[in-house]
């Protein structure tokens, strides 16, 4: 869609510089798709273009990994593998392909949408926020005077397309904690389609000194956490009881990719599954129950193939061939 309002775009990464009627460019994937009108009151004057800003997509810390905001959806699917973290032991980097995988889009959009666009944007969907939010990351924010503050991505989203950004502030990074990194994770998600949007995307993350963390997200219309001490474990009886008193029935979201109830039963769902799998209980058959589109179901985890499509011949849930793919 043109934007057939924009009198100027600007390069620029300076808070500083923003005005009524602005809007940060990032990959221009929602700016270009929604147009000028979606994004308040007034239509959209200036574009502020942050793809020169020149900040490193990926940067790798003994303490953790700092994600520029502008960091692309196709750069962070690299990481996993890549030498930069070879041998680092952190398991919660295998969130990174499936999140990734999540955002069913084709290769033309993973190659400009970027981590920050997709967090701003604040989709329930969002899948870096489910990532981020997932793995305890941290966003720093830049405002006009250039003064910075930092907010949890599970709380910087508030809503369905509503976050804790003031107008004009500038996400710059996410910092993901190495503690988070280091801990054993799981990954669910549900969609009602076929390479649909995310109906449901829950992750797990167990960690023996700090105890078992669940983050739901996608059936939700915001990022809802849920932690249980190492030492009290919760039974899958707990689990039900903390998940129904956490998400009330109206903060279940609905929209054309899932009806509330729907959302209900599938977050309850997956949560005991992360929660049997995470605690090491098996079924009776002594198999650990997976779902999702990006599983097996012999449980062997997240099939890796080149982007843009994970999907397995054949799979009751996906098709190999990338002409089958839908954008969601
Ligand atoms: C085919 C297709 C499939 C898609 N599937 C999904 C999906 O499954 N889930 C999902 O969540 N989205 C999806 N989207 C929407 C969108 O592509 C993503 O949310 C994407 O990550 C947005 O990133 P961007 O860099 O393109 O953002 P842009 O379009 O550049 O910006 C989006 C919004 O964020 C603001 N913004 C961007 N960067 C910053 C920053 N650093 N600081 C402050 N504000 C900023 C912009 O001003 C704008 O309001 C899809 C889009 C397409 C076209």
């Amino acid at each position: 869609m043109d934007l057939n309002t924009i009198e100027a775009v600007v390069p620029t990464a300076d808070p500083a510089d923003f005005r009524d009627g602005d809007a940060w460019l990032a990959g221009g994937t929602v700016l270009f798709s929604y147009g000028s009108y979606a994004f308040g009151p007034r239509p959209l004057r200036r574009l502020l273009d942050l793809s020169r800003a020149g900040w490193p997509a990926v940067t790798v810390h003994d303490d953790g990994l700092e994600l520029a905001a502008t960091c692309t959806i196709a750069e962070l699917y690299a990481l996993p593998g890549s030498p930069a973290v070879t041998g680092r032991g952190w398991p919660g980097l295998e969130l990174i392909r499936p999140c990734c995988d999540s955002f069913v889009a084709s290769f033309k959009i993973w190659n400009v949408s970027t981590v920050g666009g997709n967090i701003c944007t604040s989709l329930p969907a969002g899948p870096m926020t489910s990532l981020c939010a997932g793995l305890d990351a941290v966003a720093t924010v830049i405002g006009a005077g250039g003064a910075t503050r930092t907010v949890p991505v599970a709380e910087l989203v508030t809503g369905d397309g509503t976050n804790a950004l003031a107008p004009g502030e500038l996400l710059r990074s996410v910092r993901i904690p190495a503690s988070a990194l280091a801990s054993r994770v799981a990954f669910r998600r549900l969609s009602l389609s076929n390479l649909g949007r995310s109906g449901v995307l829950l992750i797990g993350r167990l960690d023996p000194r700090d105890g078992l963390a669940l983050t739901v997200t996608a059936s939700t219309k915001r990022p809802v956490r849920l932690s249980f001490p190492a030492d009290s474990p919760p039974d899958a009886e707990r689990l039900a009881a903390a998940v129904g008193q956490s998400i009330p029935a109206e903060l279940y979201h609905d929209d054309q990719h899932g009806l509330p109830a729907w959302r209900r039963d599938m977050t309850g769902r997956l949560a005991e599954e992360i929660r049997a799998e995470l605690l090491g209980e098996r079924r009776p058959d002594g198999s650990v129950a997976v779902s999702g589109d990006f599983w097996d179901g012999a449980g062997r985890g997240h099939a890796v193939s080149a982007q843009p499509s994970t999907q397995r011949p054949g799979a009751s849930r996906g098709a190999a061939d990338p002409s089958q793919r839908k954008e969601a």
